[in-house]
């Protein structure tokens, strides 16, 4: 038996809606479908307001924009995290403030975020790692005493809630992807939630090129033209339907994904499986093990590879990147803990309960210093 890490999802309505598409001649985007994957979200996970955008490094961009960061502005990240949430900073001339992750969770460790704030801090980006919530409560509170601006890369966590609240929608901006490797998917595709009615009518402009296309297309004003800075952030509808075909779908692979993950939660307790907060649901996103040591991870993987088996570290932590260059101030302890243990587990929507079982007593008979054939 081979068990590769993902296998995107495809349900079978793809093909149907991007030849409608096609038919139709209404390739360009902010058309039909992009209209009803929106809607869908506000619906669904009663979003303010939300543009489909072509990744979620670019809704993470516009967020960026959005919070009108400017050179010298300080932004606090997560050090162990995926490049784009540093990068839709820095491309503004924002100085990058990293913070630590929790002993217990790969998650920001929000108790050490005001040590870290300054004049110049403008704005805090969370990672709900996994799909598991950061503790938002505690978060938005310490924003509103220094009046930051809260963006949740929400990039792993569609379908996932902090309390009552879906992810995404509880700071001022959150950003999903829909990546290849995501739950839902279509190919490259992302979303940016605008959560502060202040945000709304601007985030349409730079949505399209900087312009007032949008407000044009409601009659609202008799032509269109540069009003802002911008960019082209709008996907195709040929991305958009291929999208709309994954939500139609989205409670059963929401389901599918829960039940993958609990099965390796119920096999797997005697190893190091992650912990959830009170506060957060799951929405199956990863299923991770945490090993001792860097050793003791390439040991495991490299026989589970013996076995036919993927599975994959994850976040190399920012700090220490090359384009860091050594310049990075503070220790992470936590977070290059999780850079060297931390272990992903194959799952994806058509995995069978024999392949969970498979890889699950895999694990469990992994014994150290085991020769690989
Ligand atoms: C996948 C991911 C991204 C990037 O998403 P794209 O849609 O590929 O731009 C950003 N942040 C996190 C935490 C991710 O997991």
């Amino acid at each position: 038996m081979k068990v590769p890490f993902n296998k995107p999802f495809v349900t079978g309505k793809e093909q149907d809606y991007i030849g409608d598409v096609i038919a139709c001649k209404k390739l360009s985007g902010n058309g039909k479908y992009t209209k009803l994957c929106q809607n869908w979200f506000k619906e669904k996970f009663n979003a303010k307001h939300c543009l489909l955008t072509t990744s979620c490094t670019d809704a993470l961009e516009m967020s960026s924009i959005l919070a009108d960061i400017q050179p010298g502005d300080e932004v606090i990240i997560p050090t162990y995290t995926f490049v784009s949430a540093a990068n839709a900073f820095v491309l503004r001339g924002a100085k990058i403030v990293f913070v630590d992750s929790l002993a217990e969770h790969p998650n920001l460790d929000h108790t050490l975020l005001e040590e870290l704030i300054t004049e110049k801090t403008k704005a805090i980006v969370v990672v709900h790692y996994a799909g598991i919530a950061c503790d938002m409560d505690a978060i938005m509170a310490i924003a509103n005493k220094y009046d930051l601006v809260v963006i949740e890369d929400a990039a792993q966590a569609i379908g996932a809630k902090y309390k009552n609240k879906y992810l995404g929608t509880i700071g001022h901006f959150g950003a999903y992807s829909f990546h290849a490797t995501k739950n839902i998917h279509c190919g490259e595709g992302g979303l940016l939630l605008v959560n502060d009615d202040k945000h709304i009518r601007r985030s349409e402009i730079i949505w399209e090129k900087g312009t007032n296309r949008a407000a044009f297309v409601r009659g609202e004003v008799d032509k269109y033209s540069w009003v802002d800075v911008g960019s082209s952030f709008l996907p195709s509808e040929l991305n958009a339907a291929f999208l709309w075909a994954q939500l139609e779908f989205f409670e059963s692979i929401f389901e599918k994904r829960i039940e993958i993950w609990n099965s390796y939660f119920e096999n797997l307790t005697k190893l190091n499986t992650p912990v959830l907060p009170n506060y957060s649901t799951n929405n199956g996103h990863i299923f991770y093990i945490v090993c001792e040591n860097l050793k003791h991870r390439i040991d495991i993987s490299s026989y589970l590879k013996a076995h036919s088996i993927q599975a994959y570290f994850h976040f190399l932590s920012l700090h220490s990147s090359p384009y860091m260059n050594g310049c990075t101030l503070g220790s992470f302890p936590n977070a290059d803990r999780f850079e060297s243990c931390l272990l992903r587990l194959p799952i994806y929507n058509s995995m069978t309960p024999e392949e969970v079982q498979f890889v699950a007593q895999k694990l469990l008979s992994y014994k150290p210093n085991t020769k690989l054939t």
